[in-house]
């Protein structure tokens, strides 16, 4: 007698918790992590940009003063020379050398500066996708969220009802049965199991035959001897 309404009893209690786990599940709310990730990875994205643009801006600015730098010190050579052309040969040479050096570094830096301006384009457009992209994205999430929010209300409020009614039914059940059902659920759901040709229906072990002869006695409440549920053997 108390089996049979604890069986009925884990009916409603196993819907509750289905319902429980479709809620966790609903697409609406799987879309809107989804999409608040998507959200969140974009935003990582653009710190890093920054980041990346704030460095080689400095980069950019040292560089352009190093550059500045040698060609006044290229001018002042030039000057150097127009004014005073060495009489000798080989300092002659030799400053020529060191003039030709240096305007190879700074060709070198204007290279650099315009591949360093090219790359900051890049990161332009990327910064500028990436913020379309969230801002799209952010809408879509909005506008889902309305629509989850009032699912998630109406869903919480049926739970709440299924809740209630088993709160009401486990009023009905024999205390330290509904205490087993509980604590054998916390590792084993459904926590009750029929019993089907001798086996547990559960884990479809075979019963042995001590178990089902007190189940037969039905003095007592018996456990499966391998996954521990409630066995039930309905009388008809
Ligand atoms: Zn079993």
């Amino acid at each position: 007698m108390q089996l049979d309404r604890l069986w009925e009893f884990m009916q409603v209690d196993m819907e509750a918790d289905k319902f429980e786990a479709q809620m966790r599940q609903s697409p609406n709310r799987q879309k809107l992590i989804k999409q608040r990730n998507f959200i969140m990875d974009q935003q990582t994205s653009m710190k890093k940009l920054e980041a990346d643009v704030a460095a080689m801006q400095d980069r950019l600015e040292a560089i352009g003063d190093e550059a500045r730098r040698l060609e006044n010190v290229l001018s002042s050579m030039i000057e150097e020379l127009e004014k005073n052309p060495p009489e000798a040969l080989e300092e002659s040479a030799r400053r020529a050398d060191a003039a030709m050096r240096l305007a190879d570094t700074l060709a070198h830096y204007e290279q650099e500066l315009a591949k360093m301006r090219k790359d900051a384009d890049a990161r332009d457009r990327q910064q500028k996708e990436i913020r379309v992209r969230a801002a799209k994205t952010k809408q879509e999430y909005d506008q889902l969220k309305l629509v989850y929010d009032q699912e998630f209300k109406q869903d919480t409020s049926k739970l709440t009802k299924m809740r209630e009614n088993i709160d009401r039914e486990a009023g009905k059940i024999d205390p330290e049965l509904l205490r087993r059902y509980r604590s054998i659920k916390e590792h084993c759901a459904p926590p009750m199991a029929r019993l089907v040709d001798g086996q547990c229906s559960g884990c479809f072990m075979s019963l042995p035959s001590a178990t089902l002869r007190e189940l037969k006695l039905g003095e007592k409440t018996v456990e499966c001897d391998n996954c521990g549920r409630i066995l039930y053997d309905p009388k008809d």
